[in-house]
């Protein structure tokens, strides 16, 4: 998939961030910050100058759609295959799923993650809010995470691991190779460290 090295700027990454619909300045700026150089997906020949995707928050269905209109759909697939890095928060949680609950009639996923994911899980009344999450994976301080009509984990499967949970048990992190799915915002809460994980992932990928 990769068609040059990441290297463009000294020792920075090259670093997709899938700019369909969502909250795609958030993560690239982040990113950013992190010292990425941030490439904003919308074809597949973007796609191929990266060494990892960050698939926004937003809504699954439409960022779905738009994929397959621009002939995203089946590379992404293929890179998710290949081993590339993706993080997805929230709709982009819900784009990873291998297995999508109160999905829209024909609403597809990439796939890559063994886990089913409902859609809009919280509800009407509730569908923002904030929670403070225990992430055994990340060093230091507990996870202040914002949840905005988020999905929920409901099944893990064999392939896949649960990195947190909210106080009732349901699984809100998950990970699987290099893939990394949240149900809620980092971006927006200024928790950096899922960010941090991914890029150490493209960096080894890059390298690999
Ligand atoms: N409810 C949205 C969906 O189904 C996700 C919400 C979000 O990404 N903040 O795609």
């Amino acid at each position: 998939m990769r068609a040059e090295s990441s290297e463009t700027r000294a020792g920075a990454l090259r670093v997709g961030v899938l700019a369909l619909q969502g909250d795609v300045r958030e993560h690239a700026s982040l990113l950013e910050r992190l010292g990425a150089d941030v490439l904003r997906v919308r074809r597949p020949e973007e796609l191929a100058h990266v060494d990892g995707l960050v698939i926004p928050g937003g809504e699954s269905t439409t960022i779905d759609k738009l994929s397959r209109t621009f002939g995203l759909q089946e590379p992404i697939r293929e890179a998710i295959r290949s081993g590339m890095p993706v993080l997805g928060t929230c709709a982009g949680l819900i784009l990873l799923a291998d297995r999508v609950l109160d999905s829209i009639d024909g609403q597809e996923s990439f796939g890559g993650l063994d886990v089913d994911v409902r859609r809009n899980a919280f509800g009407g009344q509730r569908e923002s809010f904030e929670a403070v999450l225990d992430v055994p994976l990340l060093d230091g301080d507990p996870v202040r995470a914002a949840f905005i009509r988020g999905p929920v984990i409901e099944q893990v499967g064999p392939g896949a691991t649960a990195l947190a949970a909210l106080d009732d048990g349901r699984v809100v992190a998950v990970e699987q190779g290099a893939l990394l799915g949240l149900s809620f915002h980092p971006e927006i809460s200024g928790e950096v460290r899922f960010h941090q994980r991914f890029l150490d992932w493209v960096r080894a990928h890059a390298n690999g």
